[in-house]
């Protein structure tokens, strides 16, 4: 059978002699691992199409066992991503951690939007570190709570009341957060700012692209990304560090 996937190159692996296995985010099928067959030959043209952090159109034949590609065209090669070591390294880092926490073969056409969202926007304004932050913590935020982990940051997980401006915590075990009066029931916590309550709201209430508008002070990036990791870590099972 022959398939043709919209696609974004998470990463490669060298297997054999001249192979690759590519993970790939497809619109069609969610993630998939893929063989390209002699792609590290000496003048192999597969490749060039293949690189990480590409999106492409990808054919490929598969009967039993894994797919093997066929052919591919580059549709985005986010060459200004690409260029920028800052910036390469930091999409490598996320995509790794998307490679661990996505299950394969599991269509989600939205994780597949907000990635291309995600790439597009970084490729196309010169965002400096502190912005590619807040893309990045947006595009994470967004993607567990699409995998059905949003964070709760509206009522206190327990008593559900509205939060008001106190001393809240943060609970990954309870997926959100305990107000001041509930905080005893739960002794794994970690105090979280008014601050970082309203800055995670609006990444989930807002299109990604538009968060690269947010002046978000660096203290604040940084208690985000301790709320960040934890969630993804405990996700994940692994320990994961934006
Ligand atoms: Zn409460």
């Amino acid at each position: 059978m022959d398939y043709k996937y919209q696609g974004i190159i998470l990463n490669k692996r060298e297997v054999g002699e001249v192979d690759r296995i590519y993970t790939i985010y497809t619109f069609e099928a969610g993630k998939i691992r893929v063989l390209g067959k002699g792609v590290r030959k000496p003048n192999a043209k597969l490749a060039g199409n293949l690189e990480s952090v590409t999106q492409a159109e990808i054919f490929m034949s598969k009967n039993k066992g894994m797919g093997k590609i066929t052919g591919s065209i580059a549709i985005n090669n986010f060459s200004n991503i690409k260029s920028n070591l800052d910036l390469v390294n930091r999409v490598f880092y996320v995509f790794k951690i998307l490679a661990r926490i996505i299950s394969e073969e599991e269509k989600d056409e939205k994780i597949f939007l907000l990635l291309e969202k995600y790439l597009t926007t970084m490729d196309a304004n010169e965002v400096g570190e502190d912005k590619a932050d807040i893309l990045t913590l947006g595009l994470l935020f967004q993607i567990l709570a699409e995998m059905g982990y949003r964070l709760e940051m509206e009522k206190c997980v327990h008593c559900e009341k509205k939060l008001l401006l106190e001393n809240n915590y943060f609970s990954i075990s309870r997926g959100g957060v305990l107000c001041a009066n509930c905080q005893n029931v739960e002794n794994k916590k970690i105090l979280i700012s008014n601050e970082a309550i309203k800055l995670i709201r609006i990444f989930l209430q807002n299109r990604l692209e538009n968060l690269i508008k947010l002046k978000v002070p660096q203290a604040d990036i940084n208690r985000l990304k301790i709320i960040l990791n934890e969630s993804i870590n405990w996700f994940s099972g692994e320990n994961f560090r934006i």
